[in-house]
């Protein structure tokens, strides 16, 4: 399998050079009683990261919830087509739709239902957000391998009409309102509101830079690294230790794992 991100090799849809990349964004972990008449207790959780989704979810071929299990998926992030609330055992639940449809890996769909769980917004909006954050990061990981693919894409995710996405965040423009006020009562109302709104706005506009700052460092650390190792293979080379033919086996070896 190849990573989605960076095209080495991979085990999962995204390889372990990218996941020392990762943070997370969201998670949550929930029960469910399922069942007619014995009901069961069981442990569910989904996380959101600048890469992936992951989680302990019930899992389905089916968009219909049909011999669900009840299992541990990962999957790239922007592999998310769809956020839906659908009936799933008669009850509403969310349903998350993951089709991986490029690349070099297996087509497939995998539904993921999420029974029982009551943060739909904010698990929706996280998915929204961590998609732009996935894409930024994915195209610096391609650079810094020297794969230019230009721009990657931010793939769309549908959604049901009973799911509220905010918009995308926009460079702020003032309030319509206070065109219609006078300058000096926008201002008492701005001074007002600002503190408010002021806690839940800041973590929002601070994260970007954070995430970027730990990626770029991740890849400076993982480049140095590759130099040092040349060098060492050089070395070895002038030395005789090495033969030529050696010294370009190993160097591949090496541009493969970096
Ligand atoms: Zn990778």
């Amino acid at each position: 399998m190849k990573c989605l991100i960076c095209s080495g090799d991979s085990a999962g849809e995204v390889c372990n050079k990218c996941i020392r990349l990762e943070k997370i964004l969201y998670q949550k972990e929930w029960s469910y009683k399922e069942g007619m008449f014995i009901k069961k207790s069981e442990d569910y959780r989904i996380a959101i990261s600048n890469m992936r989704i992951s989680g302990r979810v019930a899992i389905c071929d089916n968009p219909k919830g049909l011999n669900s299990r009840l299992d541990n998926m990962s999957h790239y992030l922007m592999n998310v087509k769809e956020c839906t609330q659908v009936s799933y055992q008669g009850k509403k639940t969310l349903m998350i739709g993951i089709e991986n449809s490029t690349g070099e890996n297996a087509k497939y769909s995998r539904y993921c239902f999420l029974p029982g769980f009551d943060d739909v917004e904010q698990l929706v909006n996280a998915i929204f957000d961590a998609k732009k954050k996935a894409a930024s990061l994915t195209e610096r990981i391609r650079q810094s391998n020297g794969i230019s693919t230009g721009a990657v894409e931010v793939t769309p995710t549908q959604t049901s009409a009973d799911i509220k996405v905010s918009a995308p965040v926009a460079a702020p423009t003032p309030a319509p309102a206070a065109s219609t006020t006078s300058s000096a009562a926008a201002a008492a109302a701005a001074k007002t509101v600002a503190p408010v709104s002021r806690p839940a706005a800041a973590p929002a506009l601070a994260a970007p830079s954070t995430y970027d700052t730990v990626a770029l460092s991740g890849i400076a650390t993982d480049i140095s690294e590759f130099e040092t190792k040349i060098k060492k293979l050089k070395v070895l080379r002038d030395n005789g230790i090495l033969s030529e033919e050696e010294y370009l086996e190993e160097k591949k070896k090496l541009v493969n794992i970096f």
